[in-house]
């Protein structure tokens, strides 16, 4: 199978990349190893890949849409688009939320005209569990109303998904939306929780928490959203289909700072904070609808998966 995947260079995509690498994929990546975070970081990610057979690489905007046509093109037929690339992360969108929308909303659509004037047959969407907004019942369903995203991204991701629909409605695109719930592991963005938390306990550095403490969300191991997301690219639809990825299993910010305490071997010094906009008090995935159809289970619960990561971290600085 020839996979489009959008976000190659990005923490998901290049271990997504690597999968469908090893499962005898092709995959044409495109990047524009944004300066959201470190580029340099984004170099690492991809120079594991970089010459193995089957995979490509384009440098370049999810917006410029002749160099997406091009690698869309129909004479060198791709099977199905993965669409990883966006701005990532809640709380910067609330500082510029037309940026988010142009690279997430518009180059979403970029990305539906190219495959559609192409004839890519498949999508696969990259969305989140912040388009589930602020809710207080667990666990969330695909089927639960999604109208109150609580921050810029959420909407921005919420939008993306009624794109993919329509471009199903209107075209039979075979689309599937996967939302991600909170993923950590080996080369994780450097803004987010644990890699912060781990770089400031680490440090002996005080750690900001935001919020209550016992605001709690699904933590998910890399490989286990990545199984996922391969299994999603490998397995048409049959129309249209959005699935949670998650762990199906929630943990507070009290108990995470515990685990990463254990795991390094530190004491971590707590600066509490007032809560951000945008933030949501609690995440939590309802996986059964992944299970049915894509044999999705995840298997690595957070206790394993913060050891691994604290190795890894160490292995990488050693
Ligand atoms: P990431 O920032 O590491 O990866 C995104 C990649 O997209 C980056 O390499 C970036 O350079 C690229 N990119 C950004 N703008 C681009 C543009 N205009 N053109 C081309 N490439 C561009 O983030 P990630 O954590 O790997 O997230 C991957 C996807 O999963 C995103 O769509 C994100 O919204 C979604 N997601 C992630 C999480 C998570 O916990 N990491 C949770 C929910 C959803």
């Amino acid at each position: 199978m020839r996979v489009l995947l959008t976000g190659a260079a990005g923490f998901i995509g290049s271990h997504l990349a690597e999968r469908l690498l090893a499962r005898g994929h092709e995959v044409v990546g495109l990047d524009a190893f944004d300066p959201f975070y470190d580029p340099a970081l984004k170099e690492r990610n991809v120079a594991r890949m970089l010459g193995r057979p089957g995979f490509t690489l384009a440098r370049g905007d999810i917006l410029d849409s002749a160099l997406v046509a091009r690698l869309a093109r129909p004479s060198a037929p791709v099977d199905v688009c993965c669409h990883l690339a966006a701005l990532a992360g809640v709380r910067p969108s609330v500082a510029d939320p037309l940026r988010y929308h142009r690279v997430n909303v518009d180059g979403t659509l970029v990305l539906l005209e190219a495959c559609r004037a192409a004839g890519v047959p498949r999508f696969v969407f990259a969305s989140s569990s912040s388009v589930y907004g602020v809710r207080s019942h667990a666990p969330f369903r695909e089927d639960d109303a999604c109208d109150r995203p609580a921050s810029p991204y959420g909407a921005t991701k919420r939008a993306g998904e009624h794109f993919v629909h329509a471009y199903h409605h209107v075209y039979g695109l075979d689309a599937t939306c996967l939302r991600f719930f909170t993923v950590y592991g080996p080369r994780q963005r450097p803004e987010m929780a644990i890699a912060k938390f781990a770089r400031l306990i680490e440090a002996g550095a005080p750690v900001p928490l935001f919020g209550d403490l016992t605001s709690a969300r699904d933590y998910t191991w890399i490989d286990d959203i990545v199984e996922g997301a391969a299994r999603a690219v490998e397995r048409p639809a049959g129309g249209f289909a959005v699935y949670n990825l998650g762990d199906a299993r929630t943990t507070t910010l009290a108990e995470l700072v515990r685990l990463l305490e254990r795991a390094l071997g530190k004491r971590a010094v707590v600066e509490p904070r007032a809560p951000q906009i945008g933030d949501v008090p609690l995440t939590c995935a309802d996986i059964a609808a992944a299970r049915r159809d894509l044999g999705y289970e995840p298997r690595v619960a957070i206790e394993e998966g913060i050891e691994r990561y604290v190795r890894w971290v160490r292995e990488a600085a050693a």
